[in-house]
């Protein structure tokens, strides 16, 4: 994009947080002045659309005048999780959806709010500018939340982090034998809960703050692992490593379980169906006595 670059800040439904990071852009320290960059205030004058938050009822068609009156290129960026998935406004009655259901978007910047310098960084990208490396400028300080990483060789697949997580932006999903642990930068909101409850520290959250992306589905980071087949009837149902890691933490736990490790491992192996359609011990044990040749060989 060649020439001057005016914003046109559009806000509908949000805090407020993100539009502030936006403006302390402009500040000496973030530079964004020095591209060639200035805010506007009428869309009339604006090549660029920063929208922050959601959209609801009345900005709709607000947003839609808004993006008509644009100078070419018209280029649109949504600026924090609101303006992405619209979250914690996602079931207020008056949301009518993200921008990107009622005008074209081309970039998005996920956080909560974004970091200055990622929106500088990403307005720079848009416009093919270079920035300037100064350590000062860019260093996150200590205990900076960023980007999550996954060590692949800890994570069991347990879930737990999902569950935890405050704001639903951990999926579970399940597809042909794996499962996928997935952050999804469209609603976390950095609080970091994931990685304190993970049971085998497999999630940090880095210093790493770059989230532009042109396809808001690629706003993610995903984890898999296998997953165990029930020994009885085949359905795979838990990660295999979390199979492992239950049973040494029984055994740590409690010594003397030691010596029915099988025992318990034949159990563990047992899909909740399978478990349920055991009706008393004498059936319990006739059903592992069955299955322990196979559970061997597994
Ligand atoms: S990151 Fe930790 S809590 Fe999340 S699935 Fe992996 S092991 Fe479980
Ligand atoms: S940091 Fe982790 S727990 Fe917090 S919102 Fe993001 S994914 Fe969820």
């Amino acid at each position: 994009m060649s020439g001057k670059t005016s914003i046109y800040r559009f806000m509908s439904a949000g805090c407020n947080g993100c539009d502030v990071q936006i403006l302390e852009c402009l500040v000496p320290r973030y530079k964004l002045a020095d591209l060639g960059v200035e805010v506007v205030f009428t869309p009339e004058e604006a090549n660029v659309l920063a929208i922050t938050g959601g959209i609801n009822v009345k900005g709709r068609e607000e947003l839609k005048k808004a993006y008509e009156k644009l100078k070419p290129p018209k280029l649109v960026v949504a600026v924090g999780n609101c303006a992405i998935t619209k979250e914690i406004f996602d079931k207020g009655y008056p949301m009518v959806g993200p921008p990107d259901q009622i005008i074209p978007v081309n970039f998005y910047i996920s956080g909560c709010p974004p970091r200055p310098q990622a929106i500088v960084t990403a307005v720079a990208k848009a416009l093919g500018a270079t920035l300037e490396e100064k350590e000062e400028y860019w260093a996150t300080p200590e205990g900076f939340r960023g980007k999550h990483e996954f060590d692949s060789e800890k994570c069991m697949g347990c879930g737990a982090c999902a569950q935890v997580c405050s704001s639903d932006a951990i999926d579970v999903l399940e597809d042909n034998g794996k499962r996928f642990i997935k952050v999804d930068y469209g609603h976390c909101s950095f609080c970091a809960f994931c990685q304190d409850e993970c049971p085998t520290e497999a999630i940090k959250l880095t210093k790493e703050y770059h989230m532009l992306t042109d396809n808001r589905n690629t706003a993610n980071v995903t984890n898999e692992v296998d997953l165990f087949k029930c020994a009885s009837c085949g359905t795979y149902f838990i990660p295999a490593r979390q199979v492992e890691w239950a049973l040494q933490r029984i055994e740590n736990e409690v010594s003397e379980y030691k010596d029915f490790h099988r025992n318990l491992r034949t159990a563990m192996e047992l899909c909740h169906t399978c478990r349920r359609k055991i009706s008393n011990i004498r059936n319990a044990k006739k059903l592992l006595s069955q299955l322990s040749p196979k559970v061997r060989a597994v």
